[in-house]
């Protein structure tokens, strides 16, 4: 079988809403490397999208699930619970940011986690509207894509969408938007848009993932838990991206020191679609039994799994490893920048959350979404898996899985520094 025989049979019977960046059919995939069916390797600097922080196919997370699937693999949590989805729920709750008494519940994906967000902390306050940023990304669900920000692929075509939606400005320091300015936009939604009484919560990515990787501002954070505070707003964190070692902490609040009300969590967890809202207790027992979760959530061979990567995250000090890594991918993206200045604009890390941003003649009012997608194009014949995001889609971002080698990292990153040798 070859690649180009695979992507025809899937063109005609797959919809293009679903298309795939690269025409490459994965065999088998080993900690940061994969396979495609003709035989070629790639080193995998996305990781399914920030998933794999344990590496694929980690042998303690395969032995669990496999042991998993050999005592049962469904029965719905909601009617037959097991004991591996209480353990789950006792250790999320324990490594969530914060001192106070939290619960858990389980879903499929990361937007479910945000819609169910939203249903609690509407529950909890009796209120209606909800406070997002720009250039967010929350889901493609219908509330998540009222939520989310960039309109280009993910909201065009698909409305309309729920009211009581607000969006304010996102603080970027290299984008001149400033910590300031984000909470006075907040300030005038209050004024002219909606109430802080109605509002039910505020939704924030500590860093914003698909956006482009822009760290919120720690004094930003702490500001939004003051402003929930005084007007007990839900503060909902949505660490979907960010968690799970992902940021050279366990959650990315750590670096802020903040305990939001709500979090969500899904990605990094396992490598099985598995997501969860952790919270404080009363706020998540407010809606009423059967009124959360869904007939998937929580599933007893995603749970296991789930268990094992995080026993691996402790084991392997995966935490404090995402942060050397960072700091390779830093400095080597940096030697970079000084060779190519009128391309490269910024670098930036929090963790292995790596992201450059490219421009065109040097100038960061002119972002390069050109460029930036004919380097991920072409990454493939480097042997690389490159993902992209950001609002102008100029901004190439590494994921890579947190099990990578010093070794992986730099031979990969010779191979993306002669994606530059053509330009
Ligand atoms: N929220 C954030 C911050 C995300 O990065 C994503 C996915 O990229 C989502 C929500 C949606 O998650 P899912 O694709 O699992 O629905």
């Amino acid at each position: 079988m070859t690649n180009a025989k695979l992507q025809a049979r899937k063109t005609k019977v797959v919809a293009r809403g679903q298309g795939n960046l690269y025409p490459i059919y994965v065999d088998h995939a080993k900690n940061s490397e994969i396979w495609d069916v003709e035989g070629n390797r790639f080193i995998d600097f996305g990781a399914g999208i920030a998933v794999c922080n344990t590496g694929h196919s980690h042998p303690k997370v395969v032995a669990a699930a496999k042991a998993q699937l050999d005592k049962f693999s469904h029965t719905c949590i909601m009617v037959n619970p097991y004991e591996v989805g209480v353990e789950l729920a006792e250790k999320l709750t324990d490594i969530a940011p914060g001192d106070s008494d939290k619960k858990a519940i389980f879903v499929s994906t990361g937007a479910e986690a945000v819609e169910n967000c939203v249903k609690i902390a509407r529950a909890h306050t009796g209120r209606r509207g909800v406070i997002a940023f720009n250039g967010g990304f929350h889901g493609r669900t219908n509330l998540t894509m009222a939520l989310t920000g960039k309109i280009t692929p993910y909201k065009n075509l698909f409305g309309p969408f729920p009211g009581d939606i607000f969006h304010a400005p996102f603080p970027i320091e290299c984008h001149d938007i400033s910590v300031k300015a984000s909470l006075k936009a907040v300030e005038n939604l209050f004024k002219v848009d909606i109430a802080p009484s109605d509002v039910a919560a505020i939704i924030v990515e500590p860093i914003q993932g698909e956006g482009g990787f822009y760290a919120a501002p720690v004094e930003f954070l702490q500001a939004l838990r003051a402003i929930c505070d005084e007007h007990g707003i839900v503060l909902i964190a949505d660490e979907i991206q960010t968690g799970f070692g992902r940021t050279g902490k366990m959650f990315c609040c750590e670096h802020s020191g903040i305990e939001p009300d709500l979090i969500t969590m899904a990605k990094g967890i396992g490598g099985f679609p598995i997501a969860a809202v952790v919270g404080k207790s009363h706020i998540m027992d407010a809606p009423l039994p059967g009124g959360l979760g869904g007939t998937y959530g929580g599933s007893p061979v995603a749970c296991a799994a789930a268990l094992a990567v995080l026993n691996v995250i402790e084991e392997e000090s995966l935490v404090s490893r995402s942060a050397q890594i960072g700091a390779i991918f830093n400095d080597r993206l940096s030697q970079l920048q000084t060779q190519y200045p009128s391309l490269i604009g910024d670098v930036r890390n929090q963790g292995s959350m790596i992201a450059i941003e490219l421009f065109k003649d040097g100038d960061s009012e002119q972002p390069n979404t050109e460029l930036t997608q004919a380097i991920i194009a072409n990454a493939a014949k480097y042997g690389l898996v490159l993902l992209a995001c950001g609002f102008y889609s100029n901004v190439i971002r590494f994921l890579p899985p947190l099990t990578i080698s010093d070794e992986t990292v730099n031979e990969g990153l010779d191979q993306f520094s002669k994606l530059f040798d053509h330009v």
